[in-house]
């Protein structure tokens, strides 16, 4: 292809992206990629397809997924006066929130945050800016948040709460400084909801700038890509026009909606991988060399005080078991790595290669 239409056709901004890398988990043990490890019970799948059965393929889906959003509203306890929009994950909310934006406007989060915010950005050529956490405890520097907000007014400010790759949630009080003096958007993201008892969803009637942002990734629907967005009517119809029509297709809408009707078995699920995230953060802290974070979501953060983050990956890797190494994004991360909880025999595999790992590393790799 030759560089003249390159140029012509794509973005500068674009051109210097690199592509979102999501690693090759074929015959691995899979703890990268904070999903539910568990199948749904025999009974539950039969009576899914029933359901399938009978969806009318042939015509486009409820524009408005009606029906969806009732069970979500219900399920999540949306306030009544708060407006919802559906994405096809909130990746896709994320980028219809960054397309709304002033061309001059400007993004703040902290970092490490989740990756997506700076990806969309860059891609739409948006000025982003990040301020780092504390370094220890990984919570917010609120006075640098604050007066960045005092001199930039940026037009959105992400917030994961729980944070991704951290795991911890920020101080509700400091998350509260920042809605009060920010003149743009707050989005708490609350991927990780299904793992923690914080939540900012009741305090959506008390702040217009707030958004509460979810997804049914997390809690066990990763395949289907469904998201949705909380917010004031009157900012959720404005987004809602550059959202395209049907992006919620029928099979996606007539599952949500019967797995919101079965969520008994995965509120089962998620609490046992939340049983057994606490026990593995004991574990991990019980090795030597190793310092675990502990963790309000579905994932522990790592940090290798000994050997090197990426040696331990590896040996990982060797051992057939896949997790994220975070260390090249540097900074904060530099040794750090992220295991999701998986299913017990899963962690029970993973526990036992890291203490092997760690006891006697093999030092060429
Ligand atoms: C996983 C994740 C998302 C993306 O969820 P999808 O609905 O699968 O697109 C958003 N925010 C955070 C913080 C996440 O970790």
């Amino acid at each position: 292809m030759s560089k003249n239409i390159v140029n012509h056709c794509i973005r500068e901004e674009v051109q210097a992206m690199s592509a979102y890398h999501i690693a090759d988990a074929s015959n691995l043990i899979k703890l990268d990629a904070m999903e539910n490890p568990y199948n749904w019970p025999d009974e539950i799948t039969a009576q899914w397809l029933e359901t399938l059965r009978h969806c009318p393929i042939n015509r486009y889906p409820d524009p408005v997924a009606k029906e969806l959003c009732n069970r979500l509203r219900q399920v999540n306890s949306v306030p009544d006066q708060s407006a919802l929009m559906l994405g096809n994950g909130s990746d896709e909310l994320i980028q219809i929130l960054l397309m709304a934006l002033p061309s001059n406007a400007s993004i703040l989060a902290p970092a490490p945050s989740f990756v997506m915010y700076r990806q969309i950005a860059q891609s739409l050529g948006l000025e982003y800016h990040s301020i780092p956490l504390q370094a220890d405890s990984f919570s917010l520097d609120i006075e640098s948040m604050l007066t960045h907000i005092r001199q930039h007014q940026p037009a959105i400010i992400f917030l994961a709460y729980p944070n991704n790759p951290t795991g911890n949630l920020f101080a509700e009080d400091e998350i509260k400084q920042i809605l009060q003096l920010s003149e743009g958007l707050v989005i708490v993201d609350e991927a990780y909801a299904p793992f923690t008892n914080a939540s900012f969803m009741p305090y959506l009637p008390d702040y217009p700038n707030l958004m509460v942002m979810r997804t049914l990734s997390k809690l066990g629907l990763a395949g289907l890509r469904l998201g949705f967005l909380c917010g004031d009517s009157s900012l959720i119809d404005h987004l809602d026009k550059i959202r395209l029509p049907y992006n919620i297709n029928s099979l996606t809408q007539l599952t949500a909606r019967f797995a919101l009707d079965h969520i008994e078995f995965l509120n089962q699920q998620t609490n046992t991988i939340r049983q057994h995230r606490d026990a593995m953060f004991n574990r991990l802290n019980a090795l030597n060399g190793i310092h675990a974070l502990a963790s309000e979501a579905n994932f522990i953060l790592l940090k290798c005080q000994q050997i090197s983050a990426t040696t331990v990956f590896n040996q990982l890797k060797c051992r057939d078991i896949l997790i994220k190494n975070l260390s090249p994004q540097g900074g904060l991360l530099s040794d750090s790595l992220r295991v999701t909880v998986g299913t017990a025999s899963e962690n029970e595999a993973f526990l036992s290669a890291m203490a092997q790992i760690v006891t006697t590393p093999d030092p060429s790799l």
